[in-house]
C-alpha cells in the first residue's frame, strides 16, 4: 500500500516548489560538451579564492576526523572584534541561508505571518511557508521595496519582517533614513530582518550599516554572508548579529555543527584579508560598468544595482534567450519565479566573462 506521501507534508511545504539553484558549469558541460564556459548566474566572487583562505583550508584539513567547534569560538571573536558588537550577539548558519530559516523556524509557525516584497530574495517564501507561517507580499515599487506599504501591512499576527538591502535580485537598495524610519514605525514585538548580503559591495554612501542600528532596535536581526565579496560560497557561512536574546533564541534551533571546520578556519582568514576585499569591490565596480556600457550598446535597459549583478529588461522571450546563451556557453539566471519574466540577472564577472556575455547577446539578439 503506498499513500500519497506529497499530501501527507505540512501544508506550507505542499504549496512549495524547490529551490532553482544557477545552473553549474559541470552541468552544461556535461550536456552540451562546451569547453568555455562563463557562468554568471550565482552572484559568485569572479576571482576566485583568497589565497589566505586557501592558505587557512590547507591547515584546518589536518582535522577533518574531528567535529568542528559547534560554538564557531575564533571566527565569532574575530567578528564581534570587526563589528564592534558581543560574541553573544553573533550567530554562525551553513550559509547566510540557514540564519534565514532559523530566524523564521524561531518566530514563525501556523497562525502566524510575515511580511517581504515582491521581487524580494526567493529564500523569504520558502522560508516562511515551510513553517505553515502565512506570506503578506507587498507590492515593490520601482523595482524595490516600498517600505511604507510593508509597515503598514503588517497585521496582527506578524511575527517577522524580511528586508533584503540591497535586494536580490533588483539590485535595488533602500538608504539609512529610509530604513531608520521604517524601523521606528515597526512594532517592537516583530522581528526584522535586514539581509546585508551585499553589504561590503554597496557599504558606504548612504547606504545603512543595519549592524550600527541594532542598539537602537532590539528587535532588528541582521544577516551578512562570506558567499559574495568574501568568495567562499562553496564553504557555506554566513552569520546574524542581533540582541543577545534574540541570539540566544536562534542558537536553541541551530543544528549543532552547522558550519564545517573548513568554512570557519577560511572565513575568519578572508575576514582579515582586506586586501581581498578591496580587491573584490573595484573588480566589481570595473565589471558593473563595462556591463552597463555594454548594455547601454545594446539598447538594454537594467534596473541600477549596488550589489555585485544586474537584472536586464528584454522585449523578447527570456527563456528562450537564457537557453540560446547556454548553447554560446554563458550562463545567466531567468528570473521569473521572482515575478520577472522579462529580465534576466546577471553576475558580474571578470573583464573577459563580461565581454563574453556581452558578444553573445550581440549575436543572439
Ligand atoms: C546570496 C544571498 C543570500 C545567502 O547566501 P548564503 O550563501 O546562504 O550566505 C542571502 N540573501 C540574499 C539576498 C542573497 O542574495
Amino acid at each position: 500500500m503506498s499513500c500519497d506521501y506529497t499530501a501527507l507534508a505540512n501544508k506550507g511545504i505542499q504549496g512549495l516548489r524547490a529551490y532553482q539553484a544557477g545552473k553549474p558549469i559541470e552541468e552544461l558541460q556535461r550536456e552540451l560538451g562546451l569547453e568555455s564556459i562563463v557562468k554568471l548566474a550565482s552572484n559568485e566572487n569572479p576571482l576566485g579564492p583568497s589565497e589566505k583562505a586557501l592558505a587557512a583550508l590547507a591547515g584546518a584539513v589536518a582535522e577533518l576526523s574531528r567535529y568542528p567547534d559547534s560554538n564557531g569560538f575564533d571566527l565569532k571573536a574575530a567578528l564581534a572584534e570587526k563589528l564592534s558588537v558581543g560574541t553573544a550577539q553573533i550567530t554562525l548558519g551553513n550559509g547566510s541561508n540557514d540564519v534565514l530559516e532559523l530566524i523564521a523556524r524561531a518566530y514563525l509557525e501556523p497562525g502566524k505571518s510575515a511580511v517581504y516584497s515582491q521581487h524580494a530574495f526567493v529564500v523569504y517564501p520558502l522560508a516562511v511557508q515551510s513553517c505553515g507561517a502565512r506570506s503578506i507580499v507587498v507590492k515593490a515599487s520601482d523595482w524595490g521595496h516600498d517600505l511604507n506599504a510593508m509597515a503598514d501591512a503588517i497585521d496582527n499576527d506578524t511575527a517577522v519582517v524580511f528586508v533584503a538591502n540591497p535586494n536580490n535580485p533588483t539590485g535595488t537598495a533602500i538608504d539609512e533614513a529610509g530604513i531608520v524610519d521604517f524601523l521606528d514605525k515597526v512594532p517592537a514585538n516583530v522581528v526584522v530582518v535586514l539581509d546585508e548580503a551585499y553589504f561590503e559591495y554597496a557599504a558606504g554612501d548612504e547606504l545603512p550599516d543595519g549592524v550600527s542600528l541594532l542598539s537602537h532596535y532590539p528587535n532588528l536581526v541582521v544577516t551578512r554572508t562570506f558567499s559574495k565579496a568574501y568568495g567562499l560560497a562553496a564553504l557555506r557561512v554566513g552569520y546574524a548579529v542581533a540582541s543577545e536574546q534574540i541570539t540566544d533564541v536562534l542558537n536553541r534551533v541551530r543544528a549543532p555543527f552547522n558550519v564545517s571546520s573548513l568554512g570557519l578556519a577560511a572565513a575568519q582568514a578572508v575576514l582579515a584579508d582586506e586586501d581581498y576585499l578591496s580587491r573584490s569591490i573595484e573588480v566589481n565596480r570595473q565589471g558593473m560598468e563595462q556591463l552597463i556600457g555594454g548594455f547601454n550598446s545594446l539598447g538594454l535597459a537594467h534596473i541600477p544595482s549596488r550589489g555585485n549583478f544586474l537584472a536586464v529588461e528584454f522585449n523578447t522571450d527570456t527563456e528562450i534567450l537564457y537557453q540560446q546563451l547556454l548553447k554560446e556557453g554563458v550562463i545567466v539566471r531567468p528570473i521569473g519565479v521572482y515575478g520577472m519574466p522579462k529580465h534576466l540577472r546577471v553576475s558580474v564577472g571578470l573583464e573577459n566573462e563580461n565581454a563574453a556575455l556581452l558578444n553573445a547577446l550581440q549575436k543572439l539578439l
